[in-house]
């Protein structure tokens, strides 16, 4: 561990929940750091066992954004290191970027450390590949419009529309109308779902269904919060079954790439 911290703020990734999914780097840190302030609702508490006896551990649920900054401030004015502990990855859903605001306004450095967003804890949980050759390409990471607006040209309809893996997140208690949307932009009501309920935790649940069940699904597993929702062909499970279907070019034997010639197939 030969990281030393500076008098700075470390905007940390905590990863979706169990401890072995921060990143070392992250971990260093909340060895090393001075004080420690997290989310007390979401970050996994295991994580701050590895704080110096000495550091300040503080937890953030109870503050609003002007105490949060105050005091990553004032610390860092008398020379400490502070992480800012967030949950996943800081860059998704994070709101991170009114806290930088105040953190640049303070004239007070900080550094963002990357963790593993919930998105992938949960394609892991559910044993799929978001890309799959062939049936989709791209994965959009979006959510439902809740309190918070949607801008008008990522209207769930529209971005269903393109028929790709959709992660959503903070839309559990939204489901009847990401469905709607959903089968309003051609999606089929037998099209795969997965749900993952606190991907990573000890409590984790998957629940497969498709669009035309989730809704219900979701209310008899009772999962209201801290899920995250895959809609994509590529959570349908007979794809594990279906060989020759939808492989990766990248260990077809025919395909020429950067680290592998590939063979001349004759016929
Ligand atoms: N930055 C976080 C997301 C924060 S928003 C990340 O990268 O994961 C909070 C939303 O994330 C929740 O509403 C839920 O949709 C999702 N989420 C966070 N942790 C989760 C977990 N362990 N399992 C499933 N979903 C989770």
């Amino acid at each position: 561990m030969t990281l030393l911290l500076e008098a700075k703020v470390y905007i940390v990734g905590a990863g979706p929940g169990d401890p072995e999914l921060i990143t070392v780097k992250g971990q260093n840190i909340l060895k090393q750091a001075d004080v420690i302030l997290y989310t007390d609702s979401l970050v996994n508490e295991q994580l701050m066992e590895v704080a110096k006896p000495e550091a300040e551990i503080l937890k953030s649920a109870g503050m609003n954004l002007e105490e949060l900054v105050d005091c990553m401030v004032t610390n860092v004015e008398q020379g400490k290191s502070v992480a800012r502990v967030h949950t996943g990855d800081p860059a998704v859903y994070g709101a991170i970027l009114e806290q930088m605001r105040y953190l640049k306004r303070a004239e007070v450095d900080y550094e963002i450390i990357p963790g593993v967003s919930s998105v992938f804890a949960a394609a892991a949980a559910a044993g799929i590949e978001l890309t799959v050759p062939e049936l989709t390409q791209t994965v959009i990471l979006t959510r439902a419009e809740g309190r918070t607006p949607m801008p008008e040209r990522e209207q769930l309809k529209d971005l269903a529309s393109h028929h790709c893996s959709t992660a959503l997140f903070l839309s559990a208690t939204l489901i009847k109308k990401v469905v709607r949307e959903f089968l309003e932009a051609g999606w089929l009501e037998t099209d795969p779902v997965v749900v993952v309920y606190r991907a990573s935790w000890p409590d984790q649940k998957v629940v497969r269904t498709t669009l035309g069940q989730l809704d219900e699904t979701m209310r008899a597993e009772g999962i209201r919060k801290q899920a995250m929702v895959i809609i994509s062909k590529a959570a349908d499970e007979r794809l594990l079954t279906e060989e020759g279907k939808y492989e990766s070019k990248l260990y077809d034997k025919t395909f020429t790439h950067g680290f592998r010639k590939g063979e001349q197939v004759n016929g």
